[in-house]
């Protein structure tokens, strides 16, 4: 059985910016597992995976364009420090807006905070490590769910 559209498979995978400095691994956790073909991932991931067989094992680079997109500086915002009240603000600080969104503090200023709302992988190429441990296919209750269900997957109550 090949990865495709509406297939589950299960991958170890590490990720690693360009210098080599990890990012995110399943080692030593249960495998990944999604739905393929249907944005369960970024897009880069889904156009390297199709056709990979049980087993496989290989390395992927993902440009930002089909990873966590590029950094939009539109997204980067001066804040007058009054908007956050008496907290007390460092850079590196993360913040929810009232639309969800993750922003974080990238500069303090006496009278203004910087916070920018790209994805912190915004604009970073991606070097995934990627072995394919078991692929199956889904079933029409997880395809309509859009998630993979049963053990490692979600679970209803
Ligand atoms: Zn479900």
């Amino acid at each position: 059985m090949q990865i495709s559209k509406h297939k589950v498979a299960a991958i170890h995978y590490t990720l690693t910016d360009n210098e080599g400095k990890v990012i995110d691994s399943s080692a030593g956790r249960e495998p990944l597992l999604f739905i393929q073909g249907i944005g369960n991932l970024i897009p880069g991931m889904e156009e390297g995976l199709e056709g990979r067989k049980t087993g496989d094992k290989f390395s992927l680079k993902v440009s930002p364009e089909k990873g966590y997109g590029v950094k939009s500086e539109d997204l980067v915002q001066r804040v007058p420090r009054s908007a956050f009240g008496d907290q007390k603000i460092e850079k590196g600080m993360q913040f929810q807006t009232n639309h969800g969104h993750v922003v974080t503090v990238t500069n303090v200023g006496l009278s203004e905070i910087t916070v920018d709302g790209n994805h912190p992988l915004a604009g970073v190429e991606l070097n995934f490590d990627v072995e394919v441990m078991s692929i199956r296919e889904a079933s029409e209750e997880e395809i309509a769910h859009g998630h993979v269900h049963g053990p490692g997957g979600h679970h209803h109550h």
